[in-house]
């Protein structure tokens, strides 16, 4: 069985950050498995109706509790919170995986919605810390094995492990 990959829309190049920009990371690979179908692209920020541009947005937390438990919450730079929108864009992105098939997810790290190996630490000053982003967390939790672009060479390895 081919295992279907959900990836985050900006590491394919299209303009859908907060700042209009993309993380494009249009490896072989990548276009190796665009070419099979293997790839689900898609920005849950973007669907869960989030504007481009938009302010940034980071988990504002002090330890690992869940976002989506609603203890603790996202906020915009200007202060505004914004978790339930990040909230839906986590339950999106879980319902695109599962109705398409998606055994792993490449998502682009450091985002409050994407990343998977570190975040930011909520006070808006480029300060980094280990976590995931809401919808990173949520398709782990339900068995969705994620990587980040960095762990490109493991999710090919795990691929390769899983259709031996
Ligand atoms: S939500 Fe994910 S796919 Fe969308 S811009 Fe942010 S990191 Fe990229």
């Amino acid at each position: 069985m081919m295992n279907k990959i959900l990836v985050s829309a900006c590491l394919m190049g299209f303009k859908v950050r907060y700042d209009g920009s993309e993380k494009a990371q249009m490896t072989d690979q990548l276009q190796r498995w665009q070419k099979e179908q293997r790839l689900v692209i898609h920005c849950p920020e973007l669907a869960a109706g989030l504007p481009v541009p938009r302010p940034p947005a980071e988990i504002v937390s002090t330890d690992d509790q869940d976002v989506m438990q609603a203890q603790v919450r996202i906020h915009e730079m200007t202060g505004q919170d914004v978790t339930e929108h990040y909230q839906l864009a986590a339950w999106l992105a879980l319902r695109t995986a599962q109705e398409s098939g998606c055994t792993a997810a490449l998502l682009t790290d450091g985002s409050p919605t994407c990343g998977s190996q570190f975040i930011y630490d909520g006070s808006f000053s480029g300060q980094r810390k280990s976590g995931m982003g809401v919808a990173a967390s949520l398709l782990a939790e339900h068995g969705i094995a994620v990587f980040s672009e960095k762990r490109l060479a493991d999710l090919i390895a795990w691929i390769d492990e899983k259709e031996r």
